[in-house]
């Protein structure tokens, strides 16, 4: 019988730890690795500049080649991923950056962006730093967008900051020959596996859920062997290797991951449907409170997830403009227990303002109303949390 996720968390990536006689995860912070024989130290060389694998390889080299304490975090969230393979980097952007890199090929240089999208990825692909030909859509725009010459369509769920959920298995379909991949920095390795739906690479900004406590930015690819090989590759010609502090730190939450996430997000289900009752709020945003036929058992997403968004209503009940503005910033500025602060997936909760903060490094307000603010939900118990939020809205009437 497979094992239970929960039970898999805690043993990825540490099968090997009782035959070394050890119980935590050992660092190695080398940056160089010595070599008995030149011959040998070639033929790592040469190995790992094609992208083989540290099994393959034989030997480290260069740490930016290879580290045995990153390739242990890889192996481990491989594990908890579902993937084949798995190739981790210094943050999400470097991950997503490698992944355009990697993805194209000779007469292959279209990639199709699935608005909308996470700020700095969508100004990545339309800065045309990266020389890419790029076609933006919506979910349902990306059979017309896709070309014989695309080499990736780009696809994130859920999407940041409405948590509007977008249908992986039916962008795969529209997609046709080109490889999807999908930013799951939302939905965690614990609440969706898109690889299973077909997309070709799952990314995430593990600074976020799986890093988990806010002191590590790292980004990490879920893929075949074969991709995974043409990512080592650009990860050594490029650099953005994750250093072997953080993957330590990033393995070493593995086991609480699910923990985690289920009990924020249980706490922000919870909260949701308080907010959606309160008279200061407008809409909320979370997957509990839409019917997208997405969330369940056995669907693409287990569980609603511990984001959610909301409006704080402005003095005339309006949504958006600088009344519903200075709402949003005085909320902000009165929360006591929840943390004033971009980023998500930490312990503690989170709160920010899409409109003046993420949304901007999209560069624009990307038509998100200024009243709206964006919790992740941490943590802290439920009660405290709701006193919190019910004091900061101004303690009106639920
Ligand atoms: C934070 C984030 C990123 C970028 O990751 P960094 O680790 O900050 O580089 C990409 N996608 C989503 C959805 C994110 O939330």
């Amino acid at each position: 019988m497979p094992l239970d996720p929960d039970s898999v968390a805690v043993h990825a990536g540490r099968s090997d730890l009782r035959a070394l006689g050890v119980h935590a995860l050992p660092i190695d912070l080398s940056t160089t690795y010595p070599f008995e024989r030149l011959d040998d130290a070639v033929a790592s060389l040469d190995a790992l500049m094609g992208g083989a694998g540290p099994a393959e390889a034989g030997g480290a080299v260069y740490s930016r080649l290879w580290s045995p304490t990153v390739a242990r975090f890889e192996a481990g969230y491989a594990e908890v991923e579902g993937a084949e393979a798995a190739v981790a980097f210094a943050s999400g952007m470097a991950a997503i950056t490698a992944t355009l890199l990697a993805a194209r090929e000779e007469g292959k240089n279209h990639v199709v962006g699935v608005r909308p999208t996470y700020g700095t990825t969508d100004r990545l692909l339309s800065s045309g730093l990266l020389g890419l030909d790029v076609t933006w859509t919506d979910a349902g725009g990306v059979a017309g967008a896709v070309r014989d010459d695309t080499a990736l369509v780009c696809v994130e769920t859920p999407v940041n900051p409405t948590l509007d959920l977008v249908d992986v298995a039916a962008v795969v379909e529209a997609a046709g020959a080109a490889p999807v991949c999908v930013d799951s920095t939302f939905g965690t390795p614990v609440l969706q596996h898109p690889l299973a739906q077909g997309a070709a690479l799952v990314w995430h900004s593990a600074t976020k859920f799986i890093g988990g406590h806010g002191d590590v930015l790292a980004g990490v690819v879920g893929c075949s062997e074969a991709w995974a090989a043409r990512l080592r590759t650009v990860r050594i010609l490029t650099g953005a290797v994750l250093h072997p502090d953080g993957a330590y730190l990033l393995h070493r939450g593995l086991p609480t991951l699910p923990l985690r996430v289920e009990r924020a997000q249980a706490t922000a289900t919870a909260l949701a449907a308080r907010l959606a009752r309160h008279a200061a709020v407008g809409r909320v945003y979370h997957p509990s409170l839409v019917d997208s036929g997405l969330v369940g058992a056995g669907r693409q997403m287990s569980g609603p997830g511990p984001m959610l968004s909301f409006e704080v209503l402005g003095p005339d009940g309006e949504a958006d403009g600088p009344g519903a503005f200075a709402a949003a910033a005085a909320f902000l500025g009165r929360l006591r227990l929840a943390t004033p602060a971009v980023s998500l997936g930490s312990t503690d909760t989170l709160a920010q303002h899409p409109a003046g903060l993420t949304q901007r490094a999209a560069g624009g307000a990307g038509g998100v109303a200024s009243g709206l603010v964006r919790v992740s939900v941490g943590l802290e118990a439920e009660a405290d949390l709701w006193d919190d939020v019910r004091q900061a809205l101004g303690g009106a009437a639920e």
